[in-house]
C-alpha cells in the first residue's frame, strides 16, 4: 500500500501536468485535505505531510476534531451551514466554502460584526440544478453577490464553489466547471473586482477540474481512502 506521502506526490503531479497543459501556474492550486469521517489523527498526519488546509463538512465533527488534533492548519467548512451554527463556524472555520443564499450571508455578517471577525466566504452555486444538492442557482448569482458587496462589509467573498453530479465520467464535470469559472468571470467584470478562487473537483474529477481553472480541490478519496458508510460525528 502507497503511505500518504506518495499519494500527494502522485496527486501534486497530476495536478502539475493538468495545470501545465492549460497554462496554468500550480502554485495558485491548494488541496484541501477532507478528512471528514476520520479522526483527529488524520488530520494530523496529513497536516505533517504538508496538506496545511483542512476540509470537513460539518460543524461539530470539525468542532471535536480540531480540539483533539495536535497541529495548527486551516480549516474549511465544504458542507451546508445552518444559520443556528454559524458563530461556531466562525469560530472554526477560516473559510467557509458553502455560502448558498442571502439569507446565510447576512445572518454570517450579522454574527461576525458581534464576534469581530472578517470571513471569508465563497457562493456554492448548484450547477446542474440537481435537487439533492444544496447551492444557489447560477441566476441568483449576482444578486447575492451584489448584495453582499453592498450590505456586508465584513465579508469577503473570494470566489465560487461547487459540486458535480455524480458520473464514473470525470469528463461530464467538465460543462459545470466550465460554466462556474465563466460565472466568476462575468461577477469580476461587472463589479471590477478580483474573486482569486474557484472550489471545485473531488477525487474522481479534480484533474478535469485544474483543467477549468479551480484553485481549491477538496480530496478525501484520493487521499485517505474510502470512507466508513456511517459518519463518528
Ligand atoms: C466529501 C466531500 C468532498 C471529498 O470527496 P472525495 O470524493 O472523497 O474526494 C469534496 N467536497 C465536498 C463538498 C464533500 O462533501
Amino acid at each position: 500500500m502507497k503511505d500518504l506521502n506518495e499519494i500527494i506526490a502522485e496527486v501534486r503531479g497530476n495536478i502539475a501536468a493538468a495545470c501545465a497543459r492549460s497554462g496554468r501556474d500550480a502554485s495558485e492550486v491548494e488541496i484541501v485535505a477532507v478528512t471528514k469521517t476520520h479522526g483527529a489523527e488524520t488530520v494530523d498526519e496529513a497536516i505533517r505531510a504538508g496538506l496545511l488546509t483542512i476540509g470537513e463538512n460539518k460543524v461539530r465533527e470539525a468542532e471535536w476534531k480540531k480540539k483533539a488534533s495536535a497541529s495548527a492548519g486551516q480549516w474549511h467548512l465544504i458542507g451546508h451551514l445552518q444559520s443556528n451554527k454559524v458563530r461556531r463556524a466562525l469560530e472554526i472555520f477560516d473559510f467557509i466554502h458553502s455560502v448558498d443564499s442571502i439569507k446565510l450571508a447576512d445572518r454570517i455578517e450579522f454574527i461576525a460584526d458581534d464576534m469581530g471577525a472578517l470571513p471569508h466566504i465563497l457562493l456554492e452555486v448548484n450547477m446542474a440544478g440537481e435537487s439533492s444538492k444544496t447551492g444557489m442557482r447560477p441566476s441568483d448569482v449576482r444578486e447575492a453577490f451584489e448584495h453582499i458587496q453592498k450590505n456586508c462589509p465584513r465579508i469577503t467573498v473570494e470566489g465560487l464553489m461547487t459540486m458535480a453530479p455524480y458520473s464514473e465520467d470525470p469528463e461530464s464535470s467538465r460543462v459545470y466547471f466550465r460554466e462556474l469559472r465563466l460565472l466568476k468571470e462575468s461577477l469580476e467584470k461587472e463589479f471590477g473586482v478580483r474573486l482569486p478562487h474557484l472550489s471545485m473537483g473531488m477525487s474522481g474529477d479534480y484533474v478535469v477540474a485544474m483543467e477549468e481553472g479551480a484553485t481549491l480541490v477538496r480530496l478525501g478519496t484520493v487521499l485517505f481512502g474510502s470512507r466508513p458508510k456511517i459518519s463518528q460525528a
